[in-house]
């Protein structure tokens, strides 16, 4: 469970995060939705313990994100720009977590198998980062977040960079992954039809301020406001 409490988070006097208050339940996919500069890789990075939070609290089943020592943080985040180390090659990006976490060497190779088949990276092994198309970069960081089965997934635009037929095979995976290990996913998107399809819950946000939070056929059929329904394109 991630519990938001009058969280707040300005950048000197502006304040791009207002007084979130929502909980996040144990096992859900959530999704952040909303349009560019609305604060969801802010709010993300907060989650992940990577932001001061100015105001509120913020609490991961039950403790506080900022006291939680980073070795603890049982989160994996795939960032909206991969952040892949430059000079690994990608199956050393893959089990890097895995390797610093001292999983053993056997259960590596077989989850590094089951990624590698799964988002298509088969024969991309020993390749750097800098030889790979960006939809491959992305799905390395991707492969890298969904090794270490952490019981909190965080996804910043996972897939933006895949084309339409990968971003769906990629989506049912996710599906798959999440059936399988019942982790709590929060995955940011501004893309509606991707929100409608993943979510649980979506969660929009607007300029810093959440609009709604519903289960996508609530925010489709009855938004909260003229916002949601123009977001949304709910029907008339
Ligand atoms: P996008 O869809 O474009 O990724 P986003 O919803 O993820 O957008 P954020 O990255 O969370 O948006 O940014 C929210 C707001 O905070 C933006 O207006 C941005 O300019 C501002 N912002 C983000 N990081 C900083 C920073 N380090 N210093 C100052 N302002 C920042
Ligand atoms: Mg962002």
């Amino acid at each position: 469970e991630i519990k938001f409490e009058h969280v707040k988070k300005s950048y000197g006097d502006t304040e791009v995060v207002k007084d979130l208050n929502f909980t996040i339940k144990e096992g859900e996919r959530l999704i952040l939705l909303g349009p560019s500069g609305c604060g969801k890789s802010t709010i993300l990075r907060m989650i992940a313990g990577l932001e001061d939070i100015t105001a509120g609290n913020l609490f991961m089943n039950g403790q506080k994100v900022n006291d939680i020592p980073s070795g603890k943080r049982n989160v994996s985040m795939v960032f909206q720009n991969y952040a892949l180390y430059p000079h690994m090659t990608v199956k050393q990006n893959i089990i890097y977590g895995l390797k610093v976490k001292k999983v053993d060497k056997e259960e590596i190779e077989k989850r590094l198998e089951f990624v590698l088949e799964m988002l298509q990276l088969k024969g991309y092994e020993d390749r750097l980062p800098k030889q790979l198309s960006g939809g491959q970069r992305q799905r390395v960081a991707l492969a890298r977040a969904t090794v270490k089965r952490s019981d909190f997934f965080l996804l910043d635009e996972p897939l933006s960079n895949l084309d339409a037929q990968l971003r769906v095979s990629a989506r049912k995976e996710l599906k798959k992954i999440h059936e399988m290990l019942g982790q709590t996913i929060v995955y940011v998107t501004h893309d509606q039809i991707e929100a409608m399809t993943f979510a649980d819950r979506i969660v929009l946000m607007y300029n810093g301020e959440l609009q709604m939070i519903d289960t996508p056929e609530n925010v489709y059929h009855r938004p909260a406001n003229v916002f949601t329904a123009k977001f949304i394109g709910s029907p008339p």
